[in-house]
């Protein structure tokens, strides 16, 4: 570091005392100034310390220029809408599956009013909030009972909480899964409270392995379907029937955790294999959990139905109102399940299925329409359809692959990298996937009323799409998604 660098930057005092911080002090809190003034200087100091030859550190006015543009930034929301162009359709960091608009218009009823949450209007007694779905979910899964919680790692450690504590659960290796990020079945199962009885191989599990590990310790016997990968090749694993025979020959709850919660066949969208909820409960399994967000294409939460005993001691368990959801959650969630009373409605209103049925050649049409448009944006060099194959995501097989059509871009003068940056950070934002030295938008999970959205960002960008801030680096000007 070249000498006395650091006692050139001025103290957090200096700045805020700048005209232009007092003004702006006027207008937003003290504490926020300060804080972006602490964090800028954290990082120029940082900055002096690493440089190796003279390097010119920005003086009072530009610093405080800088933070002013900061906080005028922080202003805006950093969570935003944006366009899935990825080819990923449940993509965990772009918040899973887009709502119906039926489940966003009875959600914003009720956010702008008080709601019937835990009243029963008809008698005008205390009701549970539950009773909002609880009947929807009974009807479309054949299930005695239903209880809906934040979300399916929730419901998990909830029902393992409420029927396994201190206890063991048997499962088989070969079902022992990793959902992204944080999710692993051993550590939400430990923190439970229940003791994990794994049996079997990787590749082999037989009726007999969990005959053999069922005790005096055990509480239950559990089957988790492995959305995310698949064993192939030497393989055997139990069919849930012949686990719902042990457990009734034990009596042990039968626990089935099937992941996506599809409500339809998802064959008849090309990916075969997705486990039906109402398949799992009329097979005899006591407790069937699953995801809200993944294929059933509504909020984030997480479904329990299954046998009423089971079910009230899991509603009973303090651990219940820690996981318990609110009314927008509730509201999304009924309006979606409604939409399912008619399958059509559901394919047509469910933007999750609309995109999935949604025809090769009406996909088609739209990327070559879009082409020569996007191709007249002054950032690009080129824009070509280009038939491709997308996916579902979100925790489902890696193989549950959907054809599709995308609009790949080559830049104008500009990195690949740089064209996605600033389309990421663009109005409106458009997330795609970089492959070589192109842009793919690909259409598969873009609604056709944002087709015109995905050209006026592209033109928004001019020439030169905005470079990021220049000398100091920070994670506030980069947007918050990772898969
Ligand atoms: C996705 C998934 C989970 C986790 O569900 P969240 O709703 O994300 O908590 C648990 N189990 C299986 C089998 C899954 O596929």
């Amino acid at each position: 570091m070249p000498a006395n660098l650091l006692r050139h930057i001025p103290s957090v005092n200096e700045l805020i005392e700048h005209p232009q911080l007092r003004a702006l002090r006027d207008k937003v809190s003290h504490s926020v100034v300060v804080s972006k003034v602490r964090a800028l200087l954290e990082e120029v100091r940082e900055e002096a310390r690493q440089a190796t030859a003279d390097i010119r550190l920005p003086n009072v006015a530009e610093l405080a220029e800088r933070i002013a543009r900061r906080v005028k930034q922080s202003d805006e929301p950093r969570l935003r809408p944006v366009i899935n162009a990825t080819g990923i359709l449940l993509h965990t960091g772009l918040g899973r599956a887009p709502l119906a608009e039926e489940a966003v218009a009875e959600m914003t009823a009720v956010a702008r009013d008080y709601a019937s949450l835990e009243i029963d209007l008809r008698s005008g007694e205390r009701s549970q909030r539950g009773d909002a779905v609880e009947g929807l979910l009974r009807e479309l899964t054949g299930a005695e009972a239903a209880v809906v919680v934040n979300n399916n790692a929730g419901a998990t450690v909830l029902t393992l909480a409420a029927l396994c504590a201190g206890k063991e659960v048997v499962v088989s290796r070969g079902e022992l899964i990793e959902i992204g990020g944080s999710y692993r079945l051993p550590d939400v199962m430990g923190a439970s409270g229940a003791r994990l009885r794994e049996v079997g191989t990787t590749n082999k599990t037989r009726l007999a392995d969990y005959r053999d590990a069922v005790g005096e310790q055990t509480a239950a016997l559990m089957a988790v379907h492995t959305s995310n990968y698949v064993v192939v090749g030497f393989t055997e694993s139990v069919p849930l029937a012949d686990l719902v025979c042990l457990g009734r020959e034990r009596n042990l709850p039968v626990i089935h955790d099937i992941g996506s919660g599809a409500l339809l066949d998802f064959a008849e969208f090309g990916c075969p294999g997705e486990p039906l909820a109402r398949d799992s409960v009329k097979a005899g399994a006591d407790v069937v959990l699953f995801s809200g967000d993944k294929l059933l294409g509504g909020p984030q939460c997480g479904i329990i139905v299954g046998r009423r005993e089971p079910l009230a001691a899991i509603l009973r368990h303090p651990l219940m109102r820690a996981l318990r959801v609110d009314k927008l959650t509730l509201a999304a969630l009924a309006a979606t399940l409604r939409l399912y009373r008619t399958p059509e409605a559901a394919r047509r209103e469910i933007p999750l299925l609309a995109l999935l049925t949604t025809s090769v050649e009406n996909l088609r049409n739209r990327a070559e329409r879009l082409a020569p448009q996007l191709a007249a944006c002054s950032a690009i060099a080129s824009a070509d359809p280009l038939a491709d194959v997308a996916y579902l995501g979100g925790g489902s097989v890696p193989t549950q692959q959907v054809p599709t059509w995308c609009i790949a871009l080559s830049p104008r003068n500009i990195s690949v990298e740089r064209l996605a940056a600033a389309l990421r950070t663009g109005t409106p934002c458009v997330m795609g996937r970089v492959r070589q030295d192109r842009l793919l938008l690909d259409l598969r999970g873009v609604m056709p009323r944002h087709d015109v959205d995905l050209v006026s960002a592209v033109a928004a960008l001019g020439e030169a799409p905005p470079a990021a801030e220049p000398v100091v680096s920070s994670a506030e000007e980069q947007p918050a998604i990772a898969e």
